[in-house]
């Protein structure tokens, strides 16, 4: 049965209201392309209503400035009982609106509550520093949250990014507005109504969905805005510099795309490094930024090695994400689909061996089957560009220092990984390969303890972690002058 639909409209200042336009918007199910429902569309005078809210949220005065950094903790703590109380709910409703496979979205609900106990507790251990000035004064820093920012999501992992990155700014005590992608508006308006219900003051969490021109390039440019966090395509990613430039100099942390590297050394386990390599670039249907879609085998086990991974590619089995045998669910849309249909064309055209899969399945949602290409060469587009979908790309190479050069020969710089048994392949790998996280003989291992962002054109600033909290403060010196030192 689907998920119920409890909210359409925009949330501001902890209140349900209608674009002030009056427009709306439909979303669908990937599954079969019907639609869900129709959601309020905000645009700039929306996104004024919301930061307005969000300024008066975080004046000096305000319930949430004066609450104490604890306190907040607490909020968020009892968000993360709420989220655990409908998590079935949760992994439904992203399940049916993003098409992700329901036993995938069950697993990440497990983990959403130490996500964010995590970021609880990290509400009242952000401090200054006493500074050994020289000259008599007293010198310490504090460490302020920034104020208002503004959060923007991707499509792929709505639930993930909006956890991450709403409660890394609440626990640094900052108010946001959030704009989901417009393909994917509805949890996020259930997670807002959570936090409401957590107890958190009108205004520090707003949510307007609406378009990237439009919803998202107001708060790009707001003067109001004092950072702004993203996550998307590169593209965009450039967009937003160029909005901080334009207009108040505003924050920017960016999380982009990948080409990531994964390395096979001919000394690992093949009986792991199959499955893993596999998962690493066909998991959600290869709709991850950090998904490995350059897959460089070494040349003695390569002819073995690709055998393998078209044998266990054909297991794959792709069909409705509800049904619990699923592995594999639809693309998010058609326009996606078909931007991956179009590279799998490419790939064949440019003399990449097309060994399984590639083809669409039905004629009804956007389903996929996962492509395995051989042979593939470095200055193929394949090779080259971001696909977002379930392709499997395997180069060759012959030796550690060619697969790291070869690896790092891109623009891209988020992920990379590498199977071996020689801990000096792994350690030469780790150091010298330019992303912003490595595996060693795993793949796709995150946790919120470990920062997370991208090298080059990846992105700027880390998720995750402690030092992800502070990128949401700004430090003050404070110099008092003494008639002695002390
Ligand atoms: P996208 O860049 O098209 O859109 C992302 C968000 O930006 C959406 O909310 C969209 O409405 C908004 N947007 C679009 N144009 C805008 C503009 N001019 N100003 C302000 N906002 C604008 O990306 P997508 O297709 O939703 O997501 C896929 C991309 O995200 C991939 O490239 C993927 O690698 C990347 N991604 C990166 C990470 C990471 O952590 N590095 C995680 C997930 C996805």
């Amino acid at each position: 049965m689907a998920p119920e639909i409890k909210y359409t409209k925009l949330f501001i200042d902890n209140e349900w209201m209608d674009a002030k336009s009056g427009k709306t918007f439909e979303t669908y199910n990937p599954h079969d392309g019907s639609v869900i429902a129709r959601v309020a569309e905000g645009d700039k005078e929306d996104i004024d209503l919301a930061v307005a809210a969000a300024k008066r949220a975080f004046h000096r005065n305000s319930e949430w400035r004066q609450m104490d950094a604890s306190k907040r903790g607490e909020i968020l703590r009892k968000f993360s009982d709420l989220v655990e109380r409908d998590q079935t709910y949760l992994a439904e409703l992203e399940s049916y609106n993003n098409g992700m496979v329901l036993n995938n979205a069950q697993a990440f609900m497990n983990s959403a509550k130490g996500t964010i106990r995590y970021f609880a507790a990290c509400a009242d251990k952000v401090t200054g520093e006493t500074i050994p000035a020289d000259g008599e004064v007293f010198s310490y820093t504090l460490r302020q949250p920034v104020g208002v920012c503004a959060l923007i999501l991707p499509w792929n992992g709505p639930v993930f990014v909006f956890l991450n990155k709403v409660c890394t700014a609440l626990a640094a005590g900052c108010t946001v507005v959030v704009k989901p992608a417009e393909q994917t508006p509805l949890t996020a308006l259930v997670l807002a109504a959570l936090l409401a219900e957590a107890g958190l003051p009108k205004g520090v969490v707003n949510v307007v969905n609406g378009f990237g021109p439009g919803a998202g390039t107001s708060l790009t440019h707001h003067k109001d805005v004092a950072k702004v966090s993203f996550t998307g395509s590169v593209e965009v990613g450039k967009l937003i510099q160029q909005a901080s430039g334009a207009s108040n100099l505003k924050r920017v942390t960016l999380e982009l795309g990948g080409k990531s590297p994964l390395i096979i050394m001919d000394d690992a386990d093949l009986n792991v490094a199959v499955p893993y390599a596999a998962h690493a670039v066909f998991s959600h249907q290869g709709q991850m930024c950090i998904a490995a879609s350059r897959l460089f085998v070494q040349s003695s086990i390569y002819d073995k090695f690709v055998e393998a991974a078209v044998k266990y590619a054909k297991t794959i089995k792709v069909g409705n994400p509800t049904d619990p045998t699923t592995q594999n669910g639809p693309q998010i849309d058609e326009t996606m689909m078909k931007k991956v249909l179009g590279y799998i064309e490419k790939g064949k055209q440019e003399g990449a061996k097309l060994l399984c899969g590639g083809h669409r399945i039905g004629t009804s949602g956007y389903y996929i089957q996962p492509a395995v290409f051989a042979d593939v060469t470095d200055n193929m587009t394949i090779a080259k560009e971001e696909i977002f979908g379930p392709v499997q790309s395997i180069l060759k190479f012959d030796t550690i220092d060619e697969a790291i050069d070869r690896a790092n020969a891109t623009n891209f710089g988020l992920a990379a990984g590498i199977f071996t048994s020689n801990l000096n392949n792994a350690l030469q790998f780790s150091k010298h390969v330019e992303a912003g996280i490595v595996w060693v003989n795993t793949y796709l291992h995150f946790t919120p303890q470990q920062p997370f962002g991208g090298f080059k054109e990846s992105g700027i600033g880390r998720e995750n972690g402690l030092d992800s909290v502070l990128a949401y403060t700004e430090v003050k010196t404070v110099a008092v002058s003494l008639p002695k030192k002390v």
